[in-house]
Order: C-alpha cells, then sequence, then structure tokens
C-alpha cells in the first residue's frame, strides 16, 4: 500500500473527501450513503473532522474505523487541542495508531461558542505546531497535516505573521497543508506564491467547497473570513429559491475551480462535502468525463 507521503509527491493529482461524525441515526445513514457511492470513484483519503471541545472523540474514531474498515477508505481523523490535556492527546493519538490510521489532521480548534479568545487546557496546547511536534514524538510514521489560510485566519493580526505561524507548524513536521475553503482561485495561487517565497516547500492542497445553499455559504464565508465573489453571489441569487438550480451553480462554481487550479499545478483536490452525495458525485463525474484521474 503507497503511503500517503509518497502519494503526496507522485505528482499525479490526489482528491480527498472530508466528513464530519454525525450525531444522530438519520445523519449516519447520510454519511455511509455517501462514503458507499463515492468508494466508486477512489479518493485516496477520506477525512473526518473533530468537534468541538473534544465532544466527537469517540465518534470520530468509530466513523473514522467505519470508513477504513467496511469502506475500504485511507481514513485521516482530525485532531485539536480544545479542551485536552497532553495526556489525553496522547491517549487519542494511540487510539487512532492503533486503529491503523496511518494520518492525522494536526489543528488548534476553535474557542467554544461564545467565547472570543482560545484558552488552552491547563496542561494542554496553545498551537497546532504543538500538536505537530506532539504526533510525531508519540506516533513518529504518521503522516501529518494542518491547515492553511488563504484569506487570512481571523485571529491572526496580518497575512505575514499568520504565515510564518504556518511556516512553524511545517518546521515542527507537517507534511501537507490543507486551506480552508475559498471561493476565487487568486486567492489560492497568492497564498502559494507567499508561502514559497517563506520557505514553506510542502504540498498546499486546495479545500473546496459545493454550494448548496446561499445562506449557508455566507455564513461559512462570515465565520472563516472567506470573500464571496461577486459573481458567484450574483449567481445564487438568481437561482433563488430553486434548491436544484442553486446546487447546479455550487457544483459548476467548484468544477470550475477545480479545472483551474489542477491546470495550473495544485496537488490535488480536498472537497468540503459536508456528507451530502448528490454534489460531490455530481463533481467527481465532471471531473472524470474532463480526464482529470481516471477511478
Ligand atoms: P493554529 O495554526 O494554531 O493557528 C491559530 C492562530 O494562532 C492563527 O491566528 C495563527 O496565526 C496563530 N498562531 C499559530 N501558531 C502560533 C504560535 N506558535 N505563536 C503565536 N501565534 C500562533 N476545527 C475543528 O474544531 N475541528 C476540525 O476537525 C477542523 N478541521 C479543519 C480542517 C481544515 C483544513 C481547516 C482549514 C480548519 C479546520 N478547523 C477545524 C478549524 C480550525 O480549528 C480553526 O480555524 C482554528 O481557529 C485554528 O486552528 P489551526 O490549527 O489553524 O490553529
Amino acid at each position: 500500500e503507497i503511503s500517503l507521503k509518497q502519494r503526496l509527491n507522485s505528482g499525479s493529482p490526489l482528491f480527498s473527501i472530508e466528513f464530519f461524525p454525525p450525531k444522530t441515526d438519520a445523519s449516519a445513514d447520510q454519511l455511509l450513503r455517501t462514503a458507499e457511492a463515492l468508494k466508486a470513484y477512489a479518493p485516496d483519503f477520506a477525512s473526518i473532522t473533530y468537534g468541538a471541545g473534544g465532544s466527537t472523540r469517540s465518534r470520530t474514531l468509530k466513523y473514522a474505523r467505519h470508513l477504513r474498515e467496511d469502506y475500504g477508505y485511507a481514513v485521516m481523523p482530525h485532531l485539536t487541542c480544545v479542551g485536552h490535556s497532553r495526556d489525553e492527546l496522547r491517549g487519542i493519538i494511540e487510539e487512532f495508531r492503533d486503529a491503523g490510521l496511518g494520518q492525522i489532521m494536526a489543528l488548534r480548534g476553535d474557542p467554544p461558542k461564545g467565547e472570543s479568545n482560545f484558552k488552552p487546557h491547563p496542561d494542554g496546547l496553545h498551537y497546532a505546531n504543538e500538536l505537530v511536534s506532539l504526533i510525531h514524538a508519540s506516533y513518529p510514521e504518521c503522516t501529518v497535516g494542518v491547515a492553511g489560510y488563504p484569506e487570512v485566519h481571523p485571529e491572526a493580526p496580518s497575512a505575514d505573521i499568520d504565515l510564518l505561524n504556518l511556516k512553524r507548524k511545517v518546521d515542527c513536521g507537517a507534511h501537507f497543508v490543507t486551506t480552508q475553503l475559498f471561493f476565487d482561485n487568486n486567492k489560492y495561487f497568492d497564498f502559494v506564491e507567499r508561502a514559497r517565497e517563506a520557505q514553506i516547500n510542502i504540498p498546499i492542497l486546495p479545500g473546496l467547497m459545493c454550494v448548496s445553499s446561499r445562506e449557508q455559504a455566507l455564513r461559512f464565508c462570515d465565520m472563516c473570513g472567506t470573500s464571496m465573489p461577486a459573481e458567484l453571489e450574483q449567481q445564487l441569487s438568481a437561482a433563488g429559491e430553486d434548491s436544484a438550480a442553486v446546487e447546479a451553480v455550487g457544483t459548476n462554481w467548484v468544477f470550475n475551480q477545480a479545472r483551474e487550479l489542477l491546470e495550473r499545478g495544485a496537488p490535488g483536490i480536498h472537497l468540503y462535502i459536508l456528507n451530502r452525495k448528490g454534489p460531490a458525485v455530481e463533481l467527481m463525474e465532471k471531473l472524470k468525463l474532463a480526464g482529470f484521474y481516471q477511478a
């Protein structure tokens, strides 16, 4: 089996899919149906997010196992520093290792709802770069991904300082970066250029999302500091309440983004699919038809 580290440096584009761990039986069914449908496109890995305050520790692991053992995905669980001591974090990393999960997305996480500052656990970690080091210390063979922000992390005092902080994660041994979602490819190309100037030389995987509701997209943009191009907003407004039309706008936009990114040398595409099958399948079909990969 070829490792994600080798795959990232193989030169052919990589495709990955992001799930979140469901809370109810109905939403678990949705995830499993989506996982089943996307298997046909043989994504390089599936990532599964880690929720607020460590509350999804067991669910992240449970669905990571499901996706690996029942559907054959290479799975990358996410892990955040929120609410965990170093010992707890080490324990979780060992659980991931023992479940055969060969890669981890290392994150600081957001402050709990209603709080504006991140407060580390008294015996915990302040920043994601410390988590990268902790993972290396307890699980040296692990491939480690970290988050990057083409439009700057909302708490960062400046784009340059944010980039220096990304460099810390790289210096602690991160193997690749996945970006926050963006709708304007120029933000990605500028970011990669600035990152290379700052001696960040690992692959930077663009993170894209299929919009399926104008309100939701605007909410995400607001939360993540992502800009919404006027043209996309106009197309979404024109589609109005017609959900099929909104979805068509969303998948076309992402397809055009993906095509340009891949043509201009991005190492692959990471898709934020919010566990939804329809848009993800449609996009993978379009990419396949356009010859970007053979599944
Ligand atoms: P860091 O890299 O630690 O950065 C946080 C802030 O601190 C930045 O402003 C940075 O500039 C600054 N900083 C970093 N290091 C230092 C340092 N050493 N000294 C001083 N300042 C520093 N959230 C979840 O809760 N669960 C998830 O599963 C999840 N998955 C994500 C996946 C991706 C690809 C992305 C892009 C985000 C994800 N998030 C997730 C959101 C993420 O947790 C938040 O964006 C969070 O606010 C920052 O996490 P980080 O790992 O980027 O933090």
